[in-house]
C-alpha cells in the first residue's frame, strides 16, 4: 500500500522541518519544490535558469513547468511507495495535476497536513532560517541552531541564508500564499482530507500532533 502526504503551509510555517521527519518515520522520501529548483538553479539547467527570476522575486514559478518538474520526480522508482510531498501544489491547477499523476501512479493523495503558523511567527523564522547546501536541511539561528555555527548537523555541508528569505522578499511570498495557495486549505477541507495542526509549538511538539493525526495504519 502507497501513502502520499502533503504538507500545506505559509514560507516558514515548517514544512521542510517536519518534512524531513515523516520521511524518517515513514520511509518514503520527502520532496521539495523549493529544493528541486534550488538544485536546478544551482547547476544553471534549463530548468534552474527559467525558474531563477520567479524565485528571486518571490513569484511563483508557472504551473506548467512546475507540473512537470514534479511528474518527472514523482515517476522516479522511490516515489513507487510514497512520499512526502513539501511546497507542492501551490494552486489549484498544480492541486488538480496532482490527483491525475497520483491516480496514473495507482495512488491517491491519503492526507493533506496543514500547519497553522500565526503570521508574526513567519518572518522571525525567515529571517533566522539557515539551509544545508547539500540536503536541504533547515536549521534557526535562535530556535533551532545547529550544533556547530555555519555547518549542517546531519552531513557536515555549509549552511547559508537563502537569498528569497530577505525581508522584502518575504513580505512579497506570504502575500501570495495567502492570494494563490491558502484556497488550497478550503479545497482539501471539503474533501475531507485537511488535518490541522498548530505550527507555534516546538518542533518537536508538531512532530508528534502530525504523527497522531496521520491517516490509521500510515506510522510504521
Ligand atoms: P517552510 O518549509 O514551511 O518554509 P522550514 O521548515 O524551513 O519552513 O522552517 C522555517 C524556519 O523556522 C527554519 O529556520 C526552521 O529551523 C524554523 N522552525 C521550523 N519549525 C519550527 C518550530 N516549530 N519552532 C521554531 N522554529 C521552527
Ligand atoms: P518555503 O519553504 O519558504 O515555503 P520553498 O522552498 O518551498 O519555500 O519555495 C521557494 C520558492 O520556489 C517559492 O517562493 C517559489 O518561487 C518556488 N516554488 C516552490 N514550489 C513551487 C510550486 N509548487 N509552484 C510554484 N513555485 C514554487
Amino acid at each position: 500500500m502507497s501513502i502520499y502526504l502533503m504538507l500545506l503551509g505559509a514560507p516558514g510555517a515548517g514544512k521542510g522541518t517536519q518534512a524531513k521527519r515523516l520521511m524518517e518515520a515513514l520511509s518514503v522520501p520527502h520532496i521539495s519544490s523549493g529544493n528541486i529548483f534550488r538544485e536546478n538553479i544551482k547547476k544553471q539547467t534549463e530548468l534552474g535558469k527559467l525558474a531563477q527570476e520567479f524565485i528571486s522575486d518571490g513569484q511563483l514559478v508557472p504551473d506548467d513547468v512546475t507540473i512537470a518538474m514534479i511528474v518527472t520526480r514523482l515517476e522516479q522508482d522511490d516515489c513507487a511507495d510514497g512520499a512526502v510531498l513539501d511546497g507542492f501544489p501551490r494552486t489549484p491547477t498544480q492541486a488538480e495535476a496532482l490527483d491525475t499523476i497520483l491516480a496514473d501512479l495507482g495512488g491517491k493523495l491519503d492526507a493533506v497536513l496543514y500547519i497553522k503558523v500565526a503570521q508574526e511567527t513567519l518572518v522571525r523564522r525567515l529571517s533566522g532560517r539557515w539551509m544545508c547546501r547539500a540536503a536541504g536541511h533547515v536549521f534557526h539561528d535562535e530556535f533551532n541552531p545547529p550544533l556547530v555555527p555555519g555547518v549542517c548537523d546531519y552531513d557536515g555541508s555549509e549552511l547559508y541564508q537563502r537569498d528569497d528569505d530577505r525581508v522584502e522578499t518575504v513580505a512579497e511570498r506570504i502575500q501570495v500564499y495567502f492570494k494563490q495557495t491558502a484556497p488550497l486549505i478550503n479545497y482539501y477541507r471539503q474533501r475531507g482530507l485537511l488535518v490541522e495542526v498548530d505550527g507555534d509549538q516546538s518542533i518537536e511538539a508538531v512532530t508528534d500532533a502530525l504523527m497522531t493525526v496521520l491517516p490509521e495504519g500510515t506510522a510504521q
